[in-house]
């Protein structure tokens, strides 16, 4: 007790000194039943305040998605993915524009249309693939923070620029406004109580959509809700190869996923294990169609991974992308996959370990920004084991 007495701010550097050290055991400290009815005991203060010191986070403790949250464009540096899909960042990202040709960026105020130049490629590449198959544009959702890292809201994912939400409505005629982009409603495709896809609304161009979206090589999910991928088990003919990477998941019934394999120059890059063989259209997803993926949630105040996600939880590699320069502006750093691109600067890698300037593409990609030619495909995928619960 003598701390107490001393000078404030001696005192206050001493607890926030100690609650450190020792935050490790007052944070798993399952405090005595016998302590915890004496609070007004001046122990018990005690214990209360350094426990609550040690809950308070310190400046290095700040929430990781407060700090990559707050970044409005991206660490300049060769394109590098780090960490995991739900739990890493990525250095040297290039934007979509909010217009092409064949897509028109949604909720363009949330700045989440940022990811690896390869991912950037590809959707511009789709948007082009999946006009020619008779779907109109793409509109695009969210793809990634301009530096990653975990988000504010929404996804788990999407944090190392690999991960893009296309939508499953098809561009309208006519161009949206900003307003209508970011408060134009989507349409759900699946009955929520059946967990069907509504046939009222389903079309082959879904399915053509899809299978374009799958037939590229660096793609190795597609996440789409349970309803969505029955209906492509139970319609698709011919070539059914494809459906392996089609992955049920929760949600998703408005919009796919695309997630693409970590790419070259990305050393630290977590790879995902490789989806089960087979077209996926077995019990495992008969699974879905239970009632037990559906039961409420029986810890719902337990807080999301990204709500207490501090840098710490992070890949090292991720504060030098969270202190790396920024470029001049949004548009030297935007991928216009007409030629007239513009990509990351490369000049100045912010981590010591960078390779040298990435090179990305999409197979099959006709003009590219001369920033980027071709590279390797996406190595060939393991034998992958059978796994108990659907994953993502
Ligand atoms: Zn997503």
């Amino acid at each position: 007790m003598k701390t107490l007495k001393q000078s404030m701010p001696g005192r206050a550097m001493l607890l926030k000194r100690v609650a450190t050290r020792f935050k490790f055991l007052f944070m798993h400290v399952v405090v005595p039943k016998p302590l915890r009815t004496f609070g007004r005991h001046p122990l018990a203060a005690l214990v209360l305040t350094l426990a609550g010191l040690a809950a308070q986070p310190t400046a290095a403790e700040e929430l990781a998605k407060n700090l990559f949250g707050a970044k409005t464009l991206p660490a300049v540096a060769a394109p590098q993915s780090i960490g995991f899909y739900s739990k890493g960042c990525f250095a040297g990202g290039v934007a979509i524009p909010l217009d092409g040709p064949k897509w028109e960026v949604m909720r363009p105020s949330r700045n989440r249309r940022w990811g690896h130049p390869t991912m950037i490629a590809l959707i511009e590449k789709l948007s082009r693939d999946a006009a020619a198959d008779g779907w109109p544009g793409l509109l695009v959702g969210d793809i990634s923070q301009p530096r990653g890292g975990p988000m504010l809201t929404g996804h788990a994912s999407h944090q190392i620029g690999l991960d893009a939400d296309i939508w499953l409505t098809p561009m309208p005629d006519r161009k949206l406004s900003i307003n209508q982009r970011e408060n134009m409603s989507a349409t759900l495709l699946v009955d929520e109580k059946t967990h069907l896809v509504k046939d009222a609304i389903w079309v082959p161009a879904h399915m053509r959509l899809l299978r374009r979206a799958a037939s590229y090589p660096e793609v190795e999910r597609i996440l789409v809700n349970p309803g969505i991928k029955k209906k492509l088990c139970d319609t698709v003919k011919g070539d059914r190869a494809w459906l392996r990477k089609v992955r049920p998941f929760w949600g998703h019934d408005y919009h796919f996923h695309i997630r693409i394999g970590c790419q070259p120059g990305s050393p630290n890059c977590k790879r995902q294990d490789a989806t089960a063989p087979g077209e996926g259209c077995d019990k495992s997803l008969d699974w879905w169609f239970t009632e037990e993926p559906w039961r409420p949630n029986k810890n719902p105040d337990r807080p999301k991974a990204r709500d207490v996600m501090t840098m710490a939880s992070l890949p090292a590699e991720c504060q030098a992308v969270l202190d790396g320069p920024d470029p001049a502006s949004a548009e030297v750093v935007t991928y216009y996959g007409d030629g007239v691109a513009v990509a990351a600067a490369t000049t100045a890698p912010v981590l010591a370990a960078a390779p040298p300037p990435a090179r990305a593409s999409v197979s099959g990609t006709g003009a590219l920004p001369a920033s980027v030619n071709a590279f390797a495909a996406t190595p060939e995928i393991g034998i992958p084991l059978p796994r108990p619960r659907p994953g993502n």
